[in-house]
C-alpha cells in the first residue's frame, strides 16, 4: 500500500520535472482517443459494417449533386449522414454500390425532404460529430495552455519572476562585491600586469575622463578551463572595490527566444547604474560563436539576438563611462570578429596554464586553508604537477585533506598529496571493471612494449610507472612519464622521432607476442600519425616540402586550437600520405626489431604486470639491465645519464600520463 502511494508521488514529480513528455503522452492519448471515437474518415468501422451487411461490392466517390441526382433517379436506397459526408448505397442491376460524398457546408433542408419524397432510409450520425466537433475545437485551446506553462515554467525557474518576469534578469545575473584580491591569483603574472591597469581606471575614472583619455571596455581573457579567469577578473573587482555583475554565457542559449537579449540590456542597465563596476562573461564563445560556423541547430537565432544586443550594448556607453567588461573563453578561434574590434574586446589577455614557480605559488596559496604536516614538501607536489591548471592544484589539496580525513589523520601528508596528484590525472581507479584474462595479456605486453621503447630510446621520457589496472577515460593500462619541465614549449625532432617509436611500441608488442593486433593501439597510431603529419606540414622537418610550412592556425592568433589552413596541391597531399606511411612503416620495423631483440626482457616485464598489475619504472630499468647483463649486450638504457630519482623500494613520484585512450589536452 505505501509503495503505491509512493509511486504515485514518484509519478508525479517526474511529470513536473519533465512538462513536456508529460505534454507529449497527454497529446498521443487525446489523438488515440480522438480516433476511437470518430473512427477514420473514409472507410471506417462504421463504412465497413454498412457495407458487409449489404454485400457492397464497390466503393465509388461522387460529387453531393450526384449523389442527389442518384436519389432522384431512384438507384439510392440507404443514406446516413455524418458531419461531413454523406454515405449512400443503391443498386445498379444486381451490383451493390457504395457511393460516399462530401458533405456541403451550407445546409440543404431540400435533400432531406427529397429522401422522404423517395422513400429513402436515412440516418444521421450525430454523436460522433459532437465529439469530434468538440476537441477540434477544444485541442488547440489546450496545446496552447500546454505550452504557455510549459513557457511559464522555464521562466519561473530562470527568472524568479513567472511569465511576466521575461527581460527582468532576476537571478541569473550574479551582483557581488568580492573581496579577492591580485594575491590570491598566482602563475599568471603577464596576465596580472595587464589587467592591473583597469583597476586604476575604475578607482579613479575622473582622472582618465577629465584627460580625454579613452577607457578600455573590453578585455578578452582567454586560456585554458581553470586557470583562473574568473578568479582574475573578480579580483580586478576586489581591487577597485566596485561591483562585479557575472553571467555565463552557456546560461543564455537555454533561454527563449528574446530572453538572452533582454538579460544582456538589464545587465548593463544595472552595471552602468553602479558605476564603476565590472561586468564579467564567462564561457563567451556560447554567445559569440562566430554566425558563420553556427551549429547545426536551432537556437541559432537566441544567440545571433543576445550577440547584436551585447555588441549594441558596448558600442552604445560612451568611453567615459567606468564600466569594464571582461569575457572569458578558452576557444578564442571560434568567436565572431565582430566581438573583436576597436571598442569592444580589443584587448585580449592571455590567462596559460602555470609553470613550475607558478604551481608553487598556488598551492602555496590554496594550502593556507587547510593543516599540512611539516614533511609536506610542496616543491615536489610543484614538480609533480606539469601541465595541471590552478583549479586542479586547489582540487588536489582539497583531495589530499579528503583522503587524510578517511583516515583519520591530524594532518595532510605527502603521501596524502601524492595519491590526489594520481588521481587527478589518471581518474580513480576502476578496480570494479573487470577484464578478462586475455585481454589482460594483451594489456600487459602492449604496456611493456611502450616502456621499453622508452628506456630504449634517445629522447623520450623515462618511464615512472607502468600499469594494467583499468582507469578512468577508458584506458585499460597506462605507462606513466616523466616530462622534464624545460622542454614544456619546444621539441626537437629528435623527440618527435622518439615519441612516434614510444607510441608504436604498443602496438608492434602486440603484434609480436601476442600474435594479432588489437583495437587498443588505436590511439597510440592516431597520434603517432598527428605527429608525422605536424612534422612534414607544420614545422618543416622533412623533405617533402623542406622549410615550406604547408599548414598554419587560422583564426584565433593565441593558442593552437585554431582550424588549419591547407596551403597546397592534391599532388602535395598525396606526397605527404606516402612520406607519412614511409615513414610510420619505417619506424614500425624499426620498432619491431628492437623488441624482438629485447623479447625476453618483454615477456618478464609483462609477466611481472599480468602478477602484481603495477610495477614502478626503475623496475622496468631493472629488467632491462639484467637481461642485458645476461646476454653481454652493450646496455641500451637511453637515461643512465640522469640519475635514477626512483629508488625501487620508495614509493615513486607519479606524473604525467600517457594513457592510451586519452584525447585532446
Ligand atoms: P577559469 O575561470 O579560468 O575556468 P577559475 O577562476 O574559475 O578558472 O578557477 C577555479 C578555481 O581554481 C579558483 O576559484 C581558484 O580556487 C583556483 N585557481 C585557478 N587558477 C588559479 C590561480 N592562477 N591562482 C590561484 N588559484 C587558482
Ligand atoms: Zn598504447
Amino acid at each position: 500500500m505505501a509503495d503505491n502511494k509512493k509511486d504515485n508521488n514518484d509519478n508525479k514529480n517526474f511529470f513536473n520535472d519533465n512538462p513536456l513528455l508529460a505534454f507529449a503522452i497527454f497529446s498521443i492519448v487525446v489523438i488515440l482517443l480522438f480516433k476511437v471515437f470518430i473512427g477514420e474518415p473514409n472507410g471506417g468501422g462504421f463504412n465497413q459494417m454498412m457495407g458487409q451487411s449489404m454485400g457492397v461490392s464497390m466503393t465509388k466517390k461522387v460529387s453531393y449533386s450526384e449523389v442527389k441526382k442518384l436519389v432522384e433517379k431512384g438507384v439510392i436506397k440507404k443514406v446516413k449522414i455524418t458531419p461531413t459526408t454523406i454515405e449512400a448505397l443503391g443498386e445498379e442491376g444486381d451490383k451493390k454500390i457504395r457511393f460516399i460524398a462530401e458533405k456541403i457546408p451550407a445546409s440543404d433542408p431540400g435533400f432531406i425532404k427529397m429522401l422522404d419524397k423517395k422513400g429513402v432510409e436515412y440516418s444521421g450520425v450525430m454523436g460522433n460529430g459532437f465529439v469530434s466537433e468538440m476537441i477540434s475545437m477544444l485541442l488547440p485551446i489546450f496545446i496552447f495552455f500546454a505550452i504557455w506553462i510549459f513557457l511559464a515554467k522555464r521562466m519561473s525557474k530562470g527568472m524568479g519572476g513567472g511569465i511576466l518576469g521575461v527581460g527582468k534578469a532576476g537571478k541569473l545575473i550574479n551582483s557581488e562585491k568580492p573581496n579577492t584580491k591580485f594575491d590570491d591569483v598566482a602563475g599568471v603574472d603577464e596576465a596580472k600586469d595587464e589587467v592591473k591597469e583597469i583597476v586604476d581606471f575604475l578607482k579613479y575614472p575622473e582622472r582618465y575622463i577629465a584627460l580625454g583619455a579613452k577607457i578600455p571596455k573590453g578585455v578578452l581573457l582567454v586560456g585554458p578551463p581553470g586557470t583562473g579567469k574568473t578568479l582574475l577578473a573578480k579580483a580586478v573587482a576586489g581591487e577597485a572595490s566596485v561591483p562585479f555583475f557575472s553571467v555565463s554565457g552557456s546560461s543564455f542559449i537555454e533561454m527563449f527566444v528574446g530572453v538572452g537579449a533582454s538579460r544582456v540590456r538589464d545587465l548593463f542597465e544595472q552595471a552602468k547604474k553602479e558605476s564603476p563596476s565590472i561586468i564579467f562573461i564567462d564561457e563567451i564563445d556560447a554567445i559569440g560563436k562566430s554566425r558563420t560556423s553556427g551549429g547545426p541547430m536551432g537556437g541559432n537565432d537566441e544567440r545571433e539576438q543576445t550577440l547584436n544586443q551585447l555588441l549594441a550594448e558596448m558600442d552604445g556607453f560612451g568611453t567615459d563611462t567606468p564600466v569594464i567588461v571582461l569575457a572569458a573563453t578558452n576557444r578564442p578561434e571560434v568567436l565572431d570578429p565582430a566581438l573583436l574590434r576597436a571598442g569592444r574586446f580589443d584587448r585580449q589577455v592571455l590567462v596559460d596554464k602555470p609553470d613550475y614557480e607558478g604551481r608553487l605559488a598556488i598551492l602555496k596559496i590554496h594550502s593556507k586553508d587547510v593543516k599540512l604536516s611539516k614533511e609536506v614538501n610542496l616543491e615536489e607536489i610543484a614538480k609533480a604537477t606539469a601541465g595541471l591548471a590552478g583549479a586542479d592544484l586547489a582540487n588536489i589539496i582539497n583531495e589530499a585533506a579528503l583522503l587524510a580525513g578517511r583516515q583519520n589523520k591530524k594532518e595532510i601528508e605527502q603521501s596524502d598529496l601524492m595519491e590526489a596528484i594520481e588521481r587527478a590525472f589518471v581518474g580513480l581507479e576502476k578496480k570494479n571493471r573487470k577484464i578478462n584474462d586475455l585481454e589482460k595479456r594483451i594489456v600487459s605486453y602492449h604496456e611493456s612494449g611502450h616502456a621499453l621503447m622508452a628506456e630504449l630510446t634517445e629522447g623520450a621520457t623515462r618511464v615512472t610507472k607502468v600499469s594494467i589496472i583499468p582507469r578512468g577515460l577508458g584506458a585499460l593500462g597506462y605507462t606513466l612519464h616523466l616530462p622534464d619541465e624545460e622542454n614544456r614549449f619546444l621539441k626537437q625532432k629528435h623527440e618527435l622521432m622518439a615519441e612516434i617509436d614510444v607510441l608504436l611500441g604498443g602496438r608492434a608488442s602486440e603484434e609480436i607476442f601476442i600474435g594479432d593486433i588489437s583495437t587498443g593501439a588505436g590511439n597510440d597510431l592516431q597520434r603517432a600519425t598527428d605527429i608525422i603529419k605536424d612534422m612534414i606540414t607544420k614545422y618543416g622537418m622533412s623533405d617533402v616540402a623542406g622549410l615550406m610550412v604547408l599548414e598554419k592556425n587560422s583564426g584565433g592568433a593565441f593558442l593552437n586550437g585554431g582550424q588549419t589552413i591547407k596551403d597546397y596541391s592534391e599532388k602535395t597531399a598525396e606526397a605527404i600520405d606516402v612520406a607519412v606511411k614511409s615513414l610510420l612503416d619505417e619506424r614500425y620495423k624499426f620498432v619491431k626489431e628492437t623488441l624482438s631483440e629485447y623479447g625476453e626482457a618483454i615477456h618478464k616485464m609483462a609477466g611481472v604486470l599480468l602478477d602484481v598489475e603495477v610495477i614502478e619504472g626503475c623496475k622496468v630499468r631493472e629488467i632491462i639491465e639484467e637481461f642485458e647483463k645476461e646476454h653481454n649486450k652493450p646496455s641500451r638504457l637511453a637515461h643512465n645519464d640522469k640519475p635514477d630519482v626512483q629508488k625501487c623500494a620508495i614509493k615513486e613520484d607519479s606524473n604525467t600520463e600517457d594513457t592510451d585512450k586519452r584525447d585532446g589536452e
